[in-house]
This record gives structure tokens, sequence and C-alpha cells, in this order.
């Protein structure tokens, strides 16, 4: 077994493959010399200082011995084929595999400004979080470009430290995974009660400065001082090393509906787009839960040889201003209404319905109700108490 990419995704794959009692060599390679780690800690408790950055760690160099599971590390693949069945590394080294899984998730986008300057960061790696975090020290005002998860997250945890922050989000709406539009009246909200200055539908074009950023102009025409500048507009799938494979990377790494990409050759996490089934349309989920399912999944079919009956389904979670925030299913629905607590009090759960079928849940600080509303997506919407408030 070979895999490449040693985060969430690939550790899974080789946890489990070892749990299904995958008898053969594992090998592991991935670009960064650290341990395998989370990253979502990155935006949260080593952002904000409580914890310092090797809590991040997902597992010690003796549980990966007592797994049998070789890890190599600062290693980049550079290129893969597939009818050859080898993987070869910046180094020129070729690995053979029997079987290969592509757990090479993504890349921070980088933006069109503010190319050599200091105080301007992205946030994805743990590199990215200690350089970040040294800025810091003497920051007093941030923008942060990008009204996604991650954006709102960075603006939460800079407003904590005691920075003005100024959150840009090019859309009218903020984006919260797949409930955005749903609940961003309720995050505006949010940020607005804690003092940051959220400018949306308008997004940095340039940045001012010598050595140090010292302003950034927005599309509107404003220009805000500011000594920090977090860009938070996305990620783009690490699939560079494939071009010359053959395989379909026109959206990360192009999956059927069990993770296969080609024979032999597997892709879990945050690079692979899995085809759902229902719609035949393949599609990227960018979540740490995501990640390990599709591993999970991907390493019992390699292991036993059995056909996966079900697809994960997307959750999410994130923490705002103290505020947990649970999404469970798909929640492009119609409405948004509340099945517990509600808005006003600043807990509830509320369920998102689509024809006639509840098909997600949202918990807002109820963390108990929201996982035994979870068991309703799927269900028909009637039992939803209409009398209930109706978010949205
Ligand atoms: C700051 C931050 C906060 C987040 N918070 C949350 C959250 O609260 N909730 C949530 O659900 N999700 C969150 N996420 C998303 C979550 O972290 C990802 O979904 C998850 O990391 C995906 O795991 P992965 O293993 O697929 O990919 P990645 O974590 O991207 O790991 C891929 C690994 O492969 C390596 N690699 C890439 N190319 C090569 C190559 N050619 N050769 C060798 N190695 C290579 C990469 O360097 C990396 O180490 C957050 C993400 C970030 C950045």
């Amino acid at each position: 077994m070979l895999i490449v990419g040693a985060s969430v995704a690939g550790l899974s794959t080789a946890g489990t493959l070892r749990d299904e009692g995958f008898p053969g060599g594992i090998t592991m390679i991935g670009d960064e010399d650290a341990l395998p780690y989370g990253r979502p800690p990155l935006s949260k408790q080593i952002l904000s200082g409580e914890w310092p950055i090797d809590e991040s760690a997902l597992c010690t160099p003796a549980e990966l011995d007592r797994l049998g599971i070789r890890l190599v590390r600062g290693t980049a693949a550079v290129s893969l084929d597939p009818s050859e069945r080898v993987v070869t590394t910046a180094s020129g080294d070729d690995m053979r595999y029997g079987t290969l899984v592509v757990a090479t998730g993504a890349s921070a986008r980088r933006p069109p400004y503010g190319d050599g300057l200091g105080g301007v960061h992205c946030l994805r790696t743990r590199a990215d979080a200690t350089a970040l975090r040294a800025d810091l020290a003497t920051a007093r005002h941030a923008v942060v470009a990008g009204a996604g998860v991650l954006g709102s997250e960075i603006a939460a945890g800079l407003r904590k430290l005691g920075l003005a922050v100024t959150l840009v989000g090019r859309s009218p709406e903020l984006r919260l995974a797949q409930a955005g539009a749903l609940l961003s009246p309720l995050i505006a909200r949010l940020h607005r009660e804690h003092g940051v200055d959220l400018r949306l539908g308008e997004e940095v074009v340039a940045l001012r400065g010598a050595d140090r950023v010292s302003a950034a102009r927005l599309s509107g025409g404003d220009v805000i001082e500011t000594d920090l500048v977090v860009a938070a507009i996305g990620c783009v799938p690490n699939t560079g090393w494939l071009s010359s494979s053959g395989l379909d990377v026109s959206n990360g790494v192009v999956c059927d509906s069990a993770g296969r990409a080609a024979p032999g050759v597997f892709a879990a996490g945050d690079v692979a787009a899995w085809t759902d089934p229902a719609t035949g349309i393949p599609a990227r989920v960018g979540h740490q839960l995501n990640a390990a399912e599709q591993a999970q999944i991907v390493a019992r079919t390699i292991a036993t040889g059995a056909v996966p009956t079900a697809q994960p389904v997307p959750f999410f979670w994130s923490e705002l201003f103290g505020t947990k925030i649970q999404v469970f299913g798909r929640c492009d629905g119609v409405s948004l209404d509340t099945i517990a607590g509600d808005t006003s009090s600043g807990r509830f759960v509320a369920a998102v319905q689509r024809d006639g079928v509840v098909t997600g849940i949202v918990g807002w600080n109820m963390p108990r109700d929201f996982r035994i509303a979870r068991e309703r997506v799927g269900r028909p919407a009637e039992g939803l108490d209409r009398s209930r408030q109706r978010v949205h």
C-alpha cells in the first residue's frame, strides 16, 4: 500500500487498513516535515494561543510503529504512472505500489496582492499558523479577506485577541459550509455584536505598504489602515503532481461513488471529488470528518473487497465567539425551521427541508439536541412543528 499525503485522510486510511486486518506493508509519504496534524485547531485554539502548536498532532511516532506504518516525511510525490504502478518523488525515487491512495488534500488559494509584503498571511499549514502567531505580537488592526467559514473563524479569533478586525467578503452573504445562505444573517449578527467591521459585497483589490502592509484598498473605494492581512479565499486541490498521470483531475481527483479513480488508485479527503450516486455529479467536500470517513470507506474496500453501500453524510462544525455551530446533511434547502430552542436565546436546533424531506440539521449552541435531531435527515418533513419559529 502506498498513501500519498500524510494528514487526516492519509492517516485514517492507514489506521483503518490495520483495523480491518490488512497484513501488507503500508508506506505513507507526505511533503510536510511535521507528524500528521489536524488543521481545525490552527484557526481556533492555536490562533488564540490557548494551545501550543504541537497539540494539533494526530499521532506519535510510537503509534505509527505499533501499527506498522512507515511514514516518509518531507518528501513530495512529483508524478504517477498508473499503468506501471509507480510514484516518483522529488528526490527521484521510484516507489512501486500494489494499491495507491491519493490523499494530498488542498492548498490555500493565494491572493493576487501582497506578494513579498510583510504582515500578509494565508492559513492552511502549521508553518502558516506559526508565522501568523509571530506577527500578532505587534498587530493592532487586521483585514480578513474572505467571508467563508475560515475567514469568520479567523476574524473571531483575532477579535478575541483584542485586534480591530475588518472582515471583507465578495458575496453579499457570509458562507458557512453548506448552510451559508440560511445562516448568514445570524452569523453576521454574531460578528457585529462582537465588534467586527463587516464589509460584504466587496473585496480587497490592492495593498499598500513599503516592507509591511499599511493599508488595504477595497473594491468599493475605501482604504482601510491595517498592519495585518489574512487571506482566506478558498483552497485548491493538490493535483499538480498528477498532471501527466491520465487521471481526471478536472475538479480534484474525480472518482466514482466509492473513491476509485483508476484501477488500483483511490482518492479520499479534500483532494477527492466522489460522484454522488443520486445526481451523478462529482463534488469535493472540504471537511475533516468527510476526509476521515472517505478514507475509512476506501480502506475497508481495499482490505475486505466489500463494496460500500453508503457515502458519508457531510458533517461540519465551527466555533465563533464561543458559539458552537454544527451542520449535518445538505442545507441548500428552502427553509430553516427551529425544532428546539429559539434563535433569540442564542441556542437552537433547526431543520432544513426540500420537497417535503428533511435534508439537513443545524445546531447552534445545542450539541446534545443536535445529535438527537440528526436522525431526522432523510425523513418526511411533516413532523416539523410548523408553529415553531422560521429562522429563514
Ligand atoms: C485552518 C483550518 C481550519 C479548519 N477547520 C475545520 C473545522 O473546524 N471543521 C472541519 O470539518 N474542517 C475544518 N477544516 C478542513 C479540514 O482541515 C480538512 O477538510 C482536512 O484537513 C482534509 O484532510 P486531507 O487529509 O484530505 O487533506 P490535507 O489536510 O490538506 O492534507 C494533505 C496532506 O498532503 C500533503 N501533500 C500535498 N501534496 C503532496 C505531494 N505531492 N506529495 C506528498 N504530500 C503531499 C499536504 O502537504 C498535506 O500534508 C479546516 C481547515 C483549515 C485549513
